[in-house]
């Protein structure tokens, strides 16, 4: 038996409504998972992530390492520095904090770095060495990996692929910018596209799945409109797939993706949500008629790929991976 296939690492994906944790083994296999609500704060989260990982550990003992999931700007240290749906984390040190409540080595990245990681290795883009994820949910996250291997760029700021600015006089975005992609096209995004087409009488299926009030209209009132086949639900989906496409677009010139793994919570609409990014996605690429298209796709980890990603960048840190140890760091 390969030693590897025994080592056994936690990842923790911290959320803006749940903390989630997973220890997996060397294969991706989940061996043991544990969920608790985010309290608001800093202070408050980083004692119930170490909750979730001293739940994990006593279910399953023998976790070598821990690798953290967050979501903002994590820089290659391991400290938080800004994340725009998880108001006052800002120079949070998550790598020194959890280490010292587990006494593990522990590896802290982007939470949708790490989905984009678990997604290739073992969900919607395996086998593929050149991958664009992107998280369609409160805001707009992505990961890329090139060559195999995650891109992180010179501080670990990469990938920040919702804050590209698309409409300079669009509506403000919650990092406190205007007009960014994650404003135009995310499911809160979609929400807003719903109260704005309810209130001037375009919406009027998607209004009535509200109660009648446009004011209370959500992402989830428009896709249950479209899957049920409904007209404006349909329509607000297809305005929703070029606001996705105006952004992706500008990314598939720049990165050149085999695939782009669509995730998040919008994507639970399957084929209704991926079908219009499908179709309004050349519009906005170079050449589209004269060169091979993306594929885009639906994750297939779901809610676990951040906490498993997570999982899978804390080997490296884990001694009995063999990872680092002096045979191996000898050159030849
Ligand atoms: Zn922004």
């Amino acid at each position: 038996m390969d030693a590897g296939s025994s080592v056994l690492t936690a990842g923790l994906d911290l959320g803006g409504t749940k903390i989630l944790g997973v220890v997996a083994d060397a294969a991706g296999r989940m061996v043991a998972e544990q969920r608790r609500p985010t309290p608001p704060g800093p202070a408050a989260a980083l004692s119930e992530m170490a909750a979730v990982l001293r739940d994990l550990r006593a279910a399953v003992p023998g976790v070598a390492a821990v690798g953290v999931g967050a979501p903002g700007l994590v820089d290659l240290e391991g400290v938080l520095h800004y994340a725009p749906n998880l108001p006052g984390f800002e120079g949070v040190e998550v790598r020194a904090s959890v280490e010292a409540a587990s006494g593990l080595p522990v590896s802290v990245d982007n939470d949708a770095n790490a989905a984009a990681l678990a997604e290739v290795l073992y969900g919607a883009a395996r086998g593929r060495s050149e991958v664009l994820l992107v998280t369609l949910g409160t805001g707009i996250g992505g990961g890329i990996v090139t060559g195999g291997r995650l891109y992180r760029g010179g501080h670990g700021f990469a990938a920040e692929i919702g804050h590209v600015t698309v409409d300079p006089d669009g509506p403000p975005c919650a990092c406190g910018g205007r007009g960014h992609w994650e404003a135009l096209a995310s499911g809160t995004a979609l929400g807003r596209m719903g109260r704005e087409w309810a209130a001037r009488g375009d919406a009027p299926g998607v209004l009535a799945r509200a109660g009648g009030r446009a004011d209370d209209v959500l992402g989830y009132h428009v896709g249950a409109a479209a899957l049920e086949g409904e007209a404006d639900g349909l329509a607000l989906m297809s305005a929703h797939g070029r606001a996705v496409a105006i952004g992706l677009g500008g990314l598939v010139n720049v990165l050149d993706p085999e695939v782009v793994v669509i995730g998040g919570g919008l994507v639970e609409l399957g084929d209704i949500l991926l079908d219009p990014i499908r179709a309004e996605l050349p519009a906005f690429m170079e050449a589209p008629g004269r060169r091979t298209l993306p594929l885009v796709v639906a994750a297939e980890l779901g809610e676990h790929a951040g906490a498993v990603g997570a999982a899978v960048l804390a080997r490296t840190l884990a001694p009995s991976a063999g990872l680092g140890s002096p045979q191996e760091s000898t050159v030849p």
